[in-house]
């Protein structure tokens, strides 16, 4: 890439600008690519230049990039007010209507809904929020959470704590005492040579189960899991394997947080990932899908038992010490509840249903042709191809060759948008996507591919 000019947008951004998840000098070398505007499923670069986004952002925008009734309810909230808090009994109107819809639509009976503003926000609600009701029950000690490899639930101490992703501990000294990490149930990559998927769900309950005896079941408060890992490389868990987990836990009273942020609101092909894989979560964090990130908004849905807890917690006339300025934002409410009634009139979980198998019979064609697929796996329009140097041996591509970025690269050049994490090219589409939309990225994905494959070097084993 050329050297840009030194008062270029690109020159600024290096100085002035830190990245979220970027390599600093990577980014000195080749500036960012800086987007302008949205259209449906589209984006466009400074440079006029047209991408399939086939990762909504960052998992965000499941109604497209320009949804003109989301931008008339966001400025129609604005016309009441351009804030208002929920503290201290205050609330907008809209904020109401909002909790009681997410109750009506959520996978948790006689649940509340309580607001925040980001995904991290929402999970880490959910720990303090566990960490009450066992105080309140008398077990002012269980306090640890066990969380899973190659999980994600945010950047914020707490959250980063929780994910089981080394780059979001590695320079910061997490995670924190007290968050402890089962493995992961990767079906492709979990099983040992001869064990059957039965078997690994069996040895994973036992693992947990091992864990919580040492550390004592006294001193743990609850287990966090996305119902399909999504940063962590779209990972399906096999059959069975929440029923098993979830016996464990319940028979050493541990609740069962479920983090929606991403499987949310009809991206597995349900309208949570709970229902996809037979999950049955104590609280629920969500984010990103609730407002097609149109406005910051998050929420928690919480059961009754902790429900009673917080009721008990403030009978001596204490507060709930806890809320965050934007909780409850008036337009972040509007511009959610205009995304829900779309969701609703658009059927979203059918038409998810629907596009997901078109985007995911048109993949396995691209692999079966391919000699460098080795999975294409998930739900719904939450997908992911993992590349291998040996589809039959399962053989990972020697990590020096950085297949999953190339894969990247190849696929920007070619107007397409993707997530490589590791070696797994991710997509994730926005919802809205059509047969039209979907044979693009497949014809995009397949070209990309092809050259992948082409300019790899021969002796590509790890
Ligand atoms: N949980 C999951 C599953 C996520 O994918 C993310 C963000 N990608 C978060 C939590 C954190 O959300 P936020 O970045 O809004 O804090």
């Amino acid at each position: 890439m050329p050297t840009p000019p030194p008062n270029s947008a690109e020159a600024r951004d290096v100085l002035f600008h830190l990245h979220s998840q970027t390599n600093a000098q990577a980014h000195a070398e080749r500036g960012p690519l800086i987007m302008e505007r949205g259209e449906g499923i589209h984006v466009f670069d400074s440079h006029g230049r047209k991408y399939v986004e086939a990762m909504a952002g960052l998992w965000c925008t499941s109604l497209g990039f320009s949804h003109a009734r989301l931008k008339r309810a966001a400025a129609e909230a604005y016309d009441r007010f351009g804030f208002y808090h929920t503290f201290n009994h205050k609330t907008p109107a809209a904020t109401i209507d909002l909790a009681e819809r997410l109750v009506a639509m959520g996978p948790i009976p006689e649940a509340q809904a309580y607001f925040a503003t980001s995904g991290s926000e929402a999970t880490e609600t959910m720990v303090k929020l566990a960490w009450v009701y066992h105080a309140v029950r008398g077990k002012p000690t269980k306090r640890k959470v066990i969380s899973r490899d190659r999980g994600f639930h945010g950047s914020t101490i707490v959250a980063a704590s929780m994910c089981g992703l080394p780059r979001m501990h590695r320079e910061f000294g997490l995670p924190l005492p007290g968050f402890l990490h089962t493995l992961c149930p990767d079906p492709y990559r979990g099983p040992q040579p001869g064990e059957d998927i039965s078997a690994f769900v069996a040895r994973l309950a036992d693992s947990l189960e091992a864990m919580i005896l040492e550390e004592g079941a006294d001193t743990i408060a609850a287990f966090i899991a996305e119902p399909i890992n999504a940063g962590g490389g779209i990972i399906v868990p096999p059959a069975g394997y929440f029923p098993a987990i979830e016996a464990v836990l319940r028979r050493h009273d541990i609740l069962v947080l479920g983090d929606e942020v991403v499987c949310g609101f009809g991206r597995t092909g349900e309208m949570w990932g709970a229902t996809t894989t037979g999950m049955t979560p104590d609280m629920i964090a969500m984010a990103k899908g609730i407002s097609s990130s149109y406005f910051p908004i998050s929420a928690v849905l919480l059961s009754k038992p902790i429900q009673d807890a917080l009721a008990r917690m403030n009978e001596g006339g204490e507060i709930f010490g806890h809320g965050f300025t934007n909780s409850g934002h008036p337009v972040g409410v509007a511009v959610a509840l205009e995304t829900l009634a779309v969701y609703r009139e658009m059927d979203v979980v059918a038409h998810t249903q629907r596009m997901g198998a078109r985007l995911r019979a048109g993949l396995d064609a691209i692999a079966a042709r391919s000699g460098i697929v080795g999975q294409v796996r998930g739900a719904g329009l939450m997908i992911g191809v993992e590349l291998v140097a040996d589809p039959a041996t399962k053989t990972a591509f020697d990590p020096a060759l950085k297949a999953g970025a190339r894969f990247d690269a190849a696929a920007l050049a070619n107007g397409l948008v993707i997530r490589p994490m590791g070696d797994t090219i991710g997509l994730c589409p926005p919802l809205i996507i059509d047969e039209a939309g979907i044979d693009e990225i497949l014809s995009l994905f397949d070209r990309t591919l092809a050259e992948v494959e082409r300019d790899l070097p021969k002796s590509r084993l790890a």
